[in-house]
């Protein structure tokens, strides 16, 4: 069964939605015609996404999802058990960075890094996997940071923020195997060093940038590469 190579006219749900990659890839799925269901922890500050409503009325419906809180989760699948949709491609982009180094290291800091990096991929997946469509993609959003062959910058404070990539890049492993009877494609993918909140002003790619990379990677994707850990150029990255 062949997967729908290119996403328009399709149904899109991306977590962390209301600033960073998210809001990118939010803004580029709105101009290629999708329908988008953009989720973020607190409505009434997504001012971005808020503002885009006014533009994309029939095809943007902002949705309340925190990744790492169960009863938010139960109450978002709920909500779109209502409106009876069902997803061409989802993206778990939600993701935080809390920098830690040796010596300053606290079981809270790694804890609420995994709670959304890896259990909110998993925990979220586990509850909307079920409105993914046949032959539809699940797009995690890892980091180069997570791969143990490149351990990259082994001496910056990231060391928290990289165990729950390659945690969540063995989970996409795992889960690509669980979905592939249903001809979903699952990857991990790493989008480059971006200037975001998290990247930081000196990263060396834009947002939109990184975006129009990655919807291409996305587009081209088959059955072939589920499983896989891609770049957002979408060449394989070492585990
Ligand atoms: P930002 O910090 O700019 O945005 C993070 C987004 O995640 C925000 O929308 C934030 O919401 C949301 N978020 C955080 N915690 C939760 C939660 N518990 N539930 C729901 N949403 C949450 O980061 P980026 O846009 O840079 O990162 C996006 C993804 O890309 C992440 O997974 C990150 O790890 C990954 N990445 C980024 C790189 C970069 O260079 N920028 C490099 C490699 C990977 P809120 O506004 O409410 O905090």
């Amino acid at each position: 069964m062949k997967n729908k190579s290119n996403i328009l006219d399709s149904n899109v749900l991306i977590t962390g939605a209301n600033r960073g990659l998210g809001l990118g890839f939010v803004k580029h799925y709105l101009r290629k015609n999708n329908t988008v269901v953009a989720c973020c922890r607190d409505k009434t500050k997504a001012v971005e996404l808020i503002n885009l409503e006014s533009n994309y009325s029939n095809n943007l419906i902002i949705e309340t999802l925190d990744v790492s809180n169960e009863n938010s989760k139960d109450a978002l699948v709920d909500r779109l058990k209502v409106r009876n949709l069902k997803f061409d491609l989802i993206i778990n982009n939600a993701g935080v960075c809390i920098e830690e180094n040796l010596g300053d290291w606290t079981k809270d800091g790694f804890q609420k890094t995994f709670e959304v990096n890896t259990l909110g991929v998993a925990l979220f997946s586990q509850a909307i996997h079920e409105f993914l469509k046949e032959g539809g993609k699940l797009i995690n959003i890892s980091s180069g940071m997570g791969s143990i062959t490149l351990n990259i910058n082994p001496e910056a404070a990231l060391d928290a923020y990289a165990m729950s990539k390659a945690a969540l890049n063995i989970f996409t492993a795992r889960l690509s195997q669980k979905l592939l009877p249903r001809n979903i494609v699952t990857i991990a993918l790493s989008p480059g060093w971006v200037q975001t909140d998290m990247g930081g002003e000196e990263a060396p790619a834009t947002v939109d940038g990184a975006v129009a990379e990655m919807v291409n990677t996305i587009d081209k994707l088959g059955l072939q590469e589920s499983g896989k850990f891609l770049s957002e150029t979408g060449e394989e990255l070492p585990w």
